[in-house]
């Protein structure tokens, strides 16, 4: 007999009709009357299946009874119309095999409430628990919209490298890729010698694929990457992680408010699907994680975002009277307390900030006339900060040339990246969306090491 989901049984189950079901133990209590119940989820939804076992099942006493939270299980029965509170069905079991036990002595996943801290540290249990499978679906469903967002649009997805030779925004924070043995690496004239290793230069892990995604928008018009991106900042914050997943489209003929106009109904777009396709996990998280959860997201699909340039946004910080930890003055970046204020307090709702001063960004977003400051916009959300860093790109030969000498970068490394602009340049736009910022924000999660499966933070690489 072929296997049924949870999901799809307590959605579509037949009563009356006999299914197999696999799953783990949640949980058995056991009634006098000589019968138990036991909570099974197979993680295909946040609801447990009731299981009905008495005994007539063969060794009722031998096994029923002595399952306990992990146990691995396969059963059959038939579904019926549950008389408890708390489900419409259940499933009256007639036959059971239990695949794994676990040793509720030696099991860590207790019934109880675990702390996020503590869970960290079991990353190959914590996928069993409610808030992390409901992660995991999310992420799951949110990732699936994004590729239906941008396939419906006609954007093409584009595989830009993980490895590259190219530091994007010459910011540093890169992790170097190397087959030398470290403990004899080879030296000329009291440098390493990279002539020497793999690639026969310097190599790192990507830290945007953006570059290589506007080869291809000069080329296909709009495109967008989704792939997991790598930057060695030593912060320990909860929204920073050595290796997190970005989504970067880039458009040819487009500019700075073309970019935005995608951002927002790019963000309205994924909120939507998540309201409609994930709702017994949002529910889940607005009951326990963080109760304005789904207010929120029902309000941002047809509320627009705030859109104010930099200068403003800084005028409004300095006259604000908050005592924020970081003062702010023009030309400063903006920290996220800024970031935040202008979300929480000034506006209520997320903020579009453009216009940014060219010393605090990278030198290939395009100069405003002003020649002080570029065309960046970063878009800021309640509780996290930025979720959204983009730009129009310098379409201009000559200013990118002086931006590239301005910013210290070698301009040989910057060949092809010019050449784009001597051959067919376009105006063209695009931005970074943090996958995990973007699942911190729809869930309510605090820590961005809880909305990724495997963490990656400095001084951090178990699993
Ligand atoms: P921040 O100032 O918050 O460190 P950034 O300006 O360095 O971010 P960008 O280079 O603009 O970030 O990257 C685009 C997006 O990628 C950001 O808006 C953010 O959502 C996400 N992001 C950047 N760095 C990280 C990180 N270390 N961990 C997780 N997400 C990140
Ligand atoms: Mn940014």
């Amino acid at each position: 007999m072929a296997r049924v989901r949870i999901r799809d049984l307590l959605s579509g189950g037949v009563v009356g009709t006999r299914y197999r079901v696999c799953g783990w133990v949640r949980t058995r209590r056991d009634s006098k009357g000589g019968f138990s119940f036991i909570e099974l989820n197979d993680g295909s939804c946040m609801e447990n299946l009731q299981l009905i076992a008495d005994t007539q099942i063969e060794n009722y006493e031998g096994t029923v009874l002595k399952l306990q939270s992990g146990c691995s299980l396969e059963v059959e029965g038939v579904l019926q119309p549950s008389p408890g509170k708390g489900q419409r069905v259940e499933l009256k079991i007639e036959a059971l095999h239990v695949f794994g036990w676990a040793d509720p002595e030696q099991y860590p996943l207790q019934k109880k409430r675990h702390s996020f801290e503590f869970l960290r540290t079991i990353a190959h249990l914590r996928p069993r628990t409610n808030t992390f499978g409901a992660v995991a679906r999310l992420r799951n469903a949110v990732s699936h919209a994004i590729h239906t967002f941008f396939q419906e649009r006609g954007f093409l997805y584009i595989h830009t490298p993980i490895i590259t030779g190219s530091d994007c925004e010459g910011a540093g924070d890169l992790f170097h890729v190397t087959t030398f043995d470290l403990d004899s690496v080879p030296v000329k004239e009291g440098r390493v010698d990279f002539s020497e290793d793999f690639f026969g230069q310097p190599a790192n892990l990507t830290v945007s694929g953006q570059l290589e995604a506007e080869i291809y928008a000069l080329a296909l018009g709009d495109v967008y990457t989704f792939g997991p991106t790598f930057r060695a900042e030593n912060s320990n914050t909860s929204r920073h992680l050595a290796e997190f997943w970005m989504v970067e489209p880039e458009m040819a003929f487009c500019d700075l408010d073309g970019d935005m106009d995608l951002a927002v109904e790019f963000l309205q777009y994924l909120f939507r699907q998540v309201l409609e396709y994930c709702r017994s996990d949002l529910e889940f998280f607005n009951r326990f994680i963080d109760q304005s959860v789904i207010g929120t997201l029902e309000t941002l699909v047809s509320q627009d975002f705030e859109r104010l340039s930099y200068t403003e946004a800084v005028e409004i910080l300095s006259k604000s009277g908050e005592n924020f930890e970081f003062p702010v003055a023009w030309g400063t970046d903006l920290q996220s307390e800024h970031e935040r204020y202008l979300c929480e307090k000034t506006f209520k709702k997320p903020v579009i900030l453009t216009d940014y001063p060219k010393t605090i960004k990278p030198f290939y977003m395009k100069l405003n006339p002003d020649g002080k400051t570029v065309r960046a916009m970063d878009v800021l959300v309640p509780k996290i900060g930025e979720i959204i860093g983009g730009s129009q790109r310098e379409d201009d030969y000559d200013t990118l040339l002086e931006r590239l000498v301005e910013s210290g970068l070698h301009i040989d490394d910057y060949w092809w990246y010019l050449d784009l602009r001597r051959f067919g340049s376009a105006p063209h736009a695009g931005f970074g969306l943090g996958f995990e910022r973007l699942v911190q924000f729809i869930t309510g999660m605090g820590n961005i090491r809880d909305v990724i499966p495997f963490p990656r933070t400095p001084g951090n690489l178990s699993f």
